[in-house]
């Protein structure tokens, strides 16, 4: 059983509970902008790390309005594109769902949608909708479909009866229709990584879905986040002795953007693993928000710095 963590750990932003300096990251450039499409899903699944469900509400629904000032704010600071990114909840819950996407394909970014390819994706008023876009923005927009497990046995025990045969259900959908896909598992599961990755190819075989589940990039297994576990706290003097550069961290070039349902305006995060910690809301416009982040959390520790992996494509 592994070690609760220790108490005494993560209290100091600036330094450890041995009294060495905290690292933090410095903004480097936007790579990937995040939007939390809202909290609430179609599902409950046994680990969702932003507690999702058909009743959570923590998150509102990102308006148009929402969602504007801060592809204007990306306008003003680079003459190149970036990445445009959705997370939820389920994000084809939210009714505004296909015009937030138009807006940022409209101005030239790639997007990325999570979606778990279920009822809400299947509505004909979506269908339409991604088809238009499609059609509109060629090349432009990846699907990420959560399949935590390759098999229907681990799918379902995560997500619940009948879940993996509608999300593949959503995936031919998809496959038919030509869209770029992408697979979100979790490294849960006791198989290695090799097994799991020959797991996933071959259901993507059988399956006549054209993804690499090779590619990490492509099939992108997640960690489990618990934060009750035990972890070293990252210090300045760790990212040379792990040789890990700060600018890897997803804070480096990456942000969130939510509204939560108390207030009238939408906030920006740090990253999209720590989404209820106050420490690591950095602002109101992504101007305020770029200053450097502390990593004063254990998923800082666990998920990003030791387990190295990223939440963007
Ligand atoms: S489908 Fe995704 S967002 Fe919804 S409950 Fe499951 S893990 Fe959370
Ligand atoms: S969890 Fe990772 S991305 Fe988020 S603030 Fe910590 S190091 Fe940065």
């Amino acid at each position: 059983m592994n070690a609760p963590i220790d108490p005494r750990k993560f209290q100091n932003p600036v330094t450890t509970a041995k009294g060495e300096k905290r690292a933090s990251v410095f903004f480097k450039e936007l790579k990937t902008l995040w939007f939390n499409s809202g909290s609430l899903c179609n599902i409950e699944c046994a680990n969702c790390y932003i507690q999702s469900s058909p009743t959570a509400d923590h998150f509102i629904y990102l308006t148009p309005e929402d969602m504007a000032p801060y592809l204007d704010e990306i306008d003003e600071m680079y003459a190149h594109k970036i990445e445009i990114a959705f997370t939820g909840g389920e994000p084809y819950l939210n009714p505004h769902m296909i015009r937030l996407s138009e807006m940022a394909l409209e101005r030239g970014h790639e997007l990325l949608i999570l979606t778990n390819a279920m009822k809400p994706m299947m509505r004909p008023r979506v269908q339409k909708g991604l088809l238009d876009l499609q059609a509109r923005f060629p090349g432009k927009m990846t699907l990420r479909v959560s399949l935590d497990h390759f098999s229907q046995e681990g799918h379902d025990q995560e997500r619940g009866e009948g879940s993996f045969d509608i999300a593949l259900k959503g995936m031919a959908w998809l496959t038919e229709h030509n869209f770029t896909l992408n697979i979100a598992g979790r490294s849960m599961f006791s198989e290695s990584e090799i097994a799991a990755r020959q797991g996933y190819a071959h259901l993507c075989k059988v399956q006549g879905w054209n993804i690499d589940a090779q590619d990490p990039a492509v099939t992108i297994l997640f960690p489990e986040m618990d934060e009750n576990v035990d972890v070293p706290e990252i210090t300045v003097a760790c990212w040379g002795i792990l040789d890990i550069h700060p600018d890897s961290m997803m804070c480096a070039t990456s942000r969130m953007v939510v509204r939560r349902k108390d207030e009238d305006r939408a906030s920006v995060l740090a990253c999209t693993l720590l989404w209820d910690d106050p420490q690591f809301e950095t602002g109101k416009t992504l101007k305020e928000s770029l200053g450097p982040v502390k990593l004063n959390h254990p998923h800082c520790a666990k998920f990003c710095v030791l387990g190295g992996a990223s939440c963007s494509a």
